[in-house]
């Protein structure tokens, strides 16, 4: 499948998942993530932008709420798949690989159905596929073939996927 079909198919996917009024772990009781929430209420899921997720030592999505993770999640994909730099100019793809490492059994991932954990192993693959020299550069590889097990406990591929896809329509 290819890298635009994968990022349609994601923003359909979890589209069910609409905005929470908040978006944080925590209120706002926890100073962090009053500051993360104000952020994320400025954004949705086709407009957060690189500069509001952060940087690797500031950034609102460790904080997400599991209704948050799910509604952004498309966005986060979209912004790996296409190479994107971050505010520090690292490779966001990175940065997913980072922010999913914990597998389907995280509690941020905790409303993800099957065709949910599915992308994200999908998403996981084609990094594989197509940034494996960049990963390998950045010292990722190992991360990523972790979470590649843990995501893909059901062995779904992006071309099975593919084929569910044609089911569907
Ligand atoms: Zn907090």
């Amino acid at each position: 499948m290819d890298r635009d079909t994968l990022i349609r198919i994601a923003y359909e996917r979890f589209a069910g998942f609409a905005k929470p009024v908040r978006c944080t772990l925590h209120d706002d009781d926890c100073p962090d993530c009053r500051e993360h929430n104000q952020t994320l209420c400025l954004a949705d899921h086709r407009s957060l932008s690189i500069e509001q997720i952060g940087s690797t030592s500031w950034s609102p999505i460790p904080h997400m709420s599991p209704a948050a993770m799910a509604h952004f999640m498309p966005r986060l994909m979209e912004l790996a798949l296409k190479n994107t730099a971050d505010v520090d100019g690292g490779p966001f793809a990175v940065r997913f690989i980072h922010f999913v490492l914990e597998g389907p059994a995280g509690n941020q991932f905790q409303l993800f159905a099957e065709a949910h954990r599915d992308l994200v192993f999908g998403v996981l693959t084609t990094l594989k596929e197509k940034m494996a020299d960049l990963i390998e550069t950045e010292g990722w590889r190992a991360e990523l073939e972790t979470a590649l097990g843990r995501w893909g406990l059901a062995g779904v591929t992006p071309s099975a996927l593919a084929a569910k896809e044609s089911e569907t329509k």
